[in-house]
């Protein structure tokens, strides 16, 4: 069983399609793939049709932008009722946020001098459900400002660089408990990487555990051997499940192939027994796992 449970298509700032991304997931060998798209549930239904015809288990998930101590932290959350009135409201502010971000930061572009406007960076995001600071990022790629994604948030568009503009994130605690109402499971997306917790102790995460976190992503390229190691003690101690995942983003971002890093069964079983219980516990409908017919190959 080879489980990938963080991925991104173009309903956020992937490049493949829900479709294309289900078929690179059964092409790479994979068992089960969570689609996990920044703060939206755009690309489910388009995914679970592939995933019938691919032979491909597939979970729904989405990445919720979350803020904690003045840190921005990326919130994995599988299987909830997207339509959950507060979850739905506070991904609406979110999503808001962003959309008025990216006028103000081509803005800030122009009075650096460089000819951007907001058509390129729409141009650049091919219809997605929010355009964001990648799409930006392309944009300065397709000008010939930069080279890649890289260099567009290492001079521009990162956190502390001349255009940045911060925005609206939930507060990680609230986002775990709408989460949980709507009935689904959260996981603390490369809690040691880029938009992660920074260093968290392990009464940070015990105290997360206790407001009804799931799990952490303990293998995650941002992740060196030693913080693996460290971040899987602490989750086998505080009882927190050690997911593994790529982030794929297709060809948005390098060394993220599909299946670069997985999650081991037993620790996938207990996610979907935690998302069961949540479902059981909460009065909304919650989504399905997709699975498709015997690939044959098990
Ligand atoms: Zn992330
Ligand atoms: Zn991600």
């Amino acid at each position: 069983m080879r489980i990938d449970l963080h991925t991104h298509s173009r309903a956020s700032d992937g490049t493949d399609t829900p479709a294309e991304l289900v078929r690179a997931a059964a092409q790479a060998g994979l068992d089960v793939v969570a689609i996990t798209d920044h703060d939206t549930a755009d690309g489910w239904v388009e995914a679970a049709t592939a995933a019938a015809d691919a032979g491909i288990t597939l979970v729904p998930g989405m990445e919720i932008s979350t803020g904690h101590r003045g840190r921005s932290v990326h919130l994995l959350a599988y299987l909830p009722d997207p339509t959950s009135p507060p979850l739905a409201d506070e991904l609406t502010r979110v999503l808001a946020g962003r959309e008025s971000r990216v006028p103000e930061m081509v803005e800030r572009l122009r009075r650096l001098g460089i000819e951007i406007s907001t058509d390129d960076v729409s141009a650049a995001a091919h219809g997605a459900a929010a355009t964001g600071r990648p799409h930006i990022a392309d944009a300065l790629v397709t000008l010939g400002v930069v080279a890649d994604r890289t260099e567009a948030f290492d001079r521009y568009l990162g956190a502390g660089r001349p255009a940045y503009v911060n925005r609206y994130a939930v507060p990680l605690e609230l986002a775990v408990q709408l989460v949980g109402e709507a009935g689904g499971v959260s996981v603390v997306a490369h809690p040691w990487g880029r938009g992660g917790l920074g260093r968290p102790d392990e009464a940070t995460l015990a105290h997360l555990h206790d407001v009804g976190l799931a799990g952490i992503e303990v293998d995650h390229q941002d992740h060196d051997p030693a913080t693996r190691e460290l971040l899987r003690a602490m989750a086998r101690d505080i009882g927190l499940v050690a997911t593994g995942s790529s982030d794929y983003h297709g060809t948005g971002k390098v060394d993220h192939d599909l299946g670069c890093n997985t999650t081991a069964p037993e620790e996938y079983e207990r996610l979907m027994e935690l998302a069961r219980g949540a479902a059981a516990r909460s009065d909304r409908v919650t989504p399905v796992v997709t699975s498709g017919p015997a690939t044959g190959t098990a």
